[in-house]
């Protein structure tokens, strides 16, 4: 299926108003994204809601019901029409390394180069290894690596039949916190340096936006908004991404004009048009960020909430029944409970959305 085709466009993957699922039931909706030669793509979203049925969708092993997949410009999935994964220059990592425990790292990450053979494929694998910092680790058995080190050893073997596209799906999830955020920016210079795309799977939208240079938010097998990370937090397309991307709440507002409205902190001027008549009761996001301390400010809702972080501390406050929100302060300003303490809007991103 991939002979005689005309490319089409200079998208690396393009997935067009894909449904797949398990039986009779389908689990991703309808839907669209492309991706560029050497980005990184995200699908970011609550577990079950389809993440990794898409993966095995882009990977060959799942049929699709409709829609269509192409990866350079070459159908590689259509309903009823599957290319096999093997001859789609795919590869994999998964969050359980997925490892074979009787074979050395070095033969681990040479199985990816199972057609090779001699002092070539040494020298590959070798350069591999050195690519994941793992050279000197060659001749260990998984066994003996730390999960951070097994999964190095997972995406040096993912990477040895020079594939076109790297699939994650959730790679980090079984390593603790730090060494998550340090794996995940390696891997990220790892795919830059080489220029692979990738698609990462994940429910952490920290590590989706520290990696990715284009996120999917789903829900329920439908795709939100597929955006760079900064439109997704700072214009989000809907409440559900507002909601799951970033910190933040909402309080109740009304609206003044097209970029103005009125609510319990006063009066938010943002940066953005709507089309709302005045008077219409909306619904403004607040970020954590959104808030700032000013002494002079007339404006002084009580903690009602504190957690301490080490260098910030999260605050709720209340200003009423109606009009609570958070606020992340550096955390020499110190306040304590129930107190009432000065603050003022300054968000530039006025983010609203009408009361249903
Ligand atoms: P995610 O990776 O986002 O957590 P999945 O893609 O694994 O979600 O699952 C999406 C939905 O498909 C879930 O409702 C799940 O129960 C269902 N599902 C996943 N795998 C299978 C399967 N092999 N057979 C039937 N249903 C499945
Ligand atoms: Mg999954």
């Amino acid at each position: 299926m991939t002979d005689n085709a005309t490319p089409k466009t200079d998208w690396l993957l393009e997935v067009n108003n894909l449904s797949c699922g398990y039986g009779d039931g389908s689990v991703v909706k309808d839907i669209s994204f492309a991706l560029s030669h050497g980005d990184i793509g995200c699908l970011l979203g609550p577990s079950g809601c389809g993440k990794s049925t898409i993966l095995r969708a882009l990977a060959g092993f799942l049929p699709i019901y409709g829609g269509e997949i192409c990866l350079q410009s070459h159908t590689i999935s259509l309903p009823g029409r599957t290319l096999a994964p093997e001859k789609r220059k795919i590869g994999m990592v998964f969050q359980d390394y997925a490892l074979f425990p009787h074979m050395t790292v070095a033969d681990n990450v040479g199985f990816g180069l199972r057609n090779e053979r001699g002092p070539d494929k040494r020298t590959k694998v070798m350069e591999l290894l050195k690519l994941v910092h793992l050279q000197d680790l060659a001749d260990s058995y998984p066994h003996e690596l730390s999960g951070g080190q097994q999964q190095r050893v997972a995406l040096a073997r993912a990477l040895a039949p020079e594939p076109t596209l790297i699939l994650l799906d959730e790679p980090f999830s079984n390593l603790d916190a730090d060494l998550r955020r340090r794996l995940s920016l390696d891997v990220r210079d790892i795919l830059k340096t080489l220029g692979i795309s990738a698609i990462l799977v994940t429910h952490d939208q920290q590590e989706a936006f520290a990696m990715c240079d284009q996120v999917a938010v789903l829900r329920d097998g439908e795709i939100q908004q597929w955006d760079v990370p900064f439109n997704l937090y700072h214009e989000p397309a809907n409440r559900f991404v507002a909601s799951f991307v970033g910190q933040g709440g909402f309080i109740p507002g009304t609206v003044l004009g097209p970029d103005t409205i009125q609510s319990e902190l006063g009066v938010i001027r943002g940066n953005r048009a709507y089309k709302w008549q005045n008077g219409t009761l909306v619904d403004v996001l607040i970020r954590p960020d959104d808030i700032v301390y000013d002494p002079e400010s007339g404006l002084k809702p009580r903690v009602v909430e504190k957690t301490f972080a080490g260098t910030s501390t999260l605050y709720r406050f209340r200003m009423s029944e109606e009009t609570e929100f958070e606020t992340l302060f550096r955390s020499h300003l110190d306040f304590h409970l129930g107190e009432a303490v000065p603050i003022r809007v300054e968000a530039d991103h006025l983010i609203a959305f009408e009361r249903t």
